[in-house]
Parts: structure tokens; C-alpha cells; sequence
């Protein structure tokens, strides 16, 4: 699971929209470059649907030596709405020297933060990592709170589809057994798999991304309903 984890290694960007005039524009190119998460707190948006995601400057539009940079794609990161206005105008007057806000195209993120996940908190392991987490009150308690309580609920509907799958191949064994008719194997496979359906939307709701199923299970089940 990689729920709040800061990516290693530079990301590279896969798209190249055309200008447009309107930087609002770009969001949807950035939500999908940098899937669906804060680049800087690492917050999925599918989470937080009033958080007011969007396009981050990286170097700020209200600095006006910047102004022609407004619409560069490759100055634009995907980010939601608290580190979008903490962040704000901030840039180091010493250019040489930073400190910087760390972003993953031109940082190793893993580098200057890391998510412990038994405490909720970002440690900084660098002084960018340390301005970052600073400025953009990446730890401030109901943030930290939200970390806790997520991984909390994705751990429990994890099992829980765990266990759902666990029943599949149970009944899958009944039927091959020839314990119980072939109708009730696909109304109970029907049942299970609403449920699973289920629980794996709130996962994907929380986290932004998918737990990795046990797909082997799901098409053992698939092969035995056609025998
Ligand atoms: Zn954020």
C-alpha cells in the first residue's frame, strides 16, 4: 500500500497538453500526471472531494518575474486546496541556497520526506524537507488524525475483502465437490462479489487506489462456474 508514501526517484511527466490561456484548464491533465494525489502532502483527492484540489504554481504566479510561466505545464503540479494556499507566494530570496518546497519532478521526494505510517506524520530528512513540512503544515493534528483513521479503515476493508475472497474459493470448493447446486454456488458468488464490490469502493474512496485483489482466486471461481 502505498497510501501517503512519497514516491522515489523523479517523476518524469507523460503528457504534453497544448497551451491553453487559462491555467484551470491544465487540472485535469495534472489530476491524471500525478494520480489523483497532493504532490506535497500526499493526500488522494477522491478522499477529500471538497478540498478544493488544483493547480499549484510551483514558482508562484504572484511573483510578477514568473508571470510568463503561469500557463507552463512544466511549472504546474497537481495539489489540494491547504498546501495550494500555505504554499502561496513562497520562494527563498536566496536562490542558491533555498530553502525549497520539494516537488517530485525535480526532487527525489522519498529523499527529503518520509511517511511514518504508525505515527501519521511526515519526518523531514533534509532542510527542503523540513521547509516543505513546515510551511505547508503538513503535520497539523486533524491532518495527522485523518492519516491514522484512513489507514485504519483501508486495513479493516482490506481484510475484509481478504476474507470475501477466502469465501469464493470455499464455495467454489462445495461446488466442485458437488456439495451444494450450481444455483446456489452463483447466487452466493453473486452475493459475495456485491460485497466485495462494496468494500473495495471504500478502499478506493480512502485511498486513491486499489488493493491488489487476489485475481487468481477470482478467475479460479470463473473457470469452475463454465465446467
Ligand atoms: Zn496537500
Amino acid at each position: 500500500m502505498s497510501l501517503f508514501q512519497y514516491p522515489k526517484g523523479k517523476h518524469s511527466r507523460k503528457q504534453a497538453p497544448r497551451r491553453f490561456k487559462r491555467y484551470q484548464t491544465y487540472k485535469r491533465y495534472l489530476q491524471s500526471e500525478f494520480a489523483r494525489v497532493c504532490v506535497y502532502c500526499r493526500q488522494p483527492d477522491s478522499s477529500a472531494p471538497n478540498l478544493n484540489f488544483g493547480v499549484d504554481h510551483y514558482r508562484p504566479k504572484g511573483i510578477p518575474r514568473f508571470a510568463h510561466l503561469v500557463c507552463d505545464y512544466a511549472n504546474l503540479y497537481y495539489c489540494c486546496g491547504s498546501c495550494n494556499s500555505r504554499k502561496n507566494n513562497d520562494w527563498p530570496v536566496d536562490e542558491k541556497a533555498g530553502p525549497y518546497v520539494v516537488n517530485p519532478c525535480n526532487y527525489e521526494m522519498a529523499s527529503h520526506l518520509r511517511f511514518d505510517h504508525s505515527t501519521g506524520r511526515v519526518e523531514p530528512k533534509t532542510p527542503h524537507g523540513r521547509h516543505t513540512e513546515e510551511l505547508l503544515q503538513i503535520n497539523d493534528d486533524a491532518t495527522v488524525q485523518y492519516r491514522l483513521n484512513t489507514l485504519h479503515l483501508v486495513r479493516v476493508m482490506s481484510a475484509e475483502i481478504e476474507l470475501l475472497q477466502h469465501q469464493l474459493r470455499e464455495i467454489a470448493a462445495l461446488l466442485r465437490k458437488g456439495n451444494i447446486p450450481q444455483i446456489q454456488y452463483e447466487l452466493d458468488v453473486q452475493s459475495i462479489n456485491q460485497e466485495m464490490a462494496k468494500a473495495r469502493g471504500i478502499v478506493q474512496a480512502h485511498s486513491g487506489e486499489l488493493p491488489l485483489p487476489s485475481l487468481k482466486s477470482q478467475r479460479l471461481g470463473v473457470v469452475l462456474v463454465k465446467r
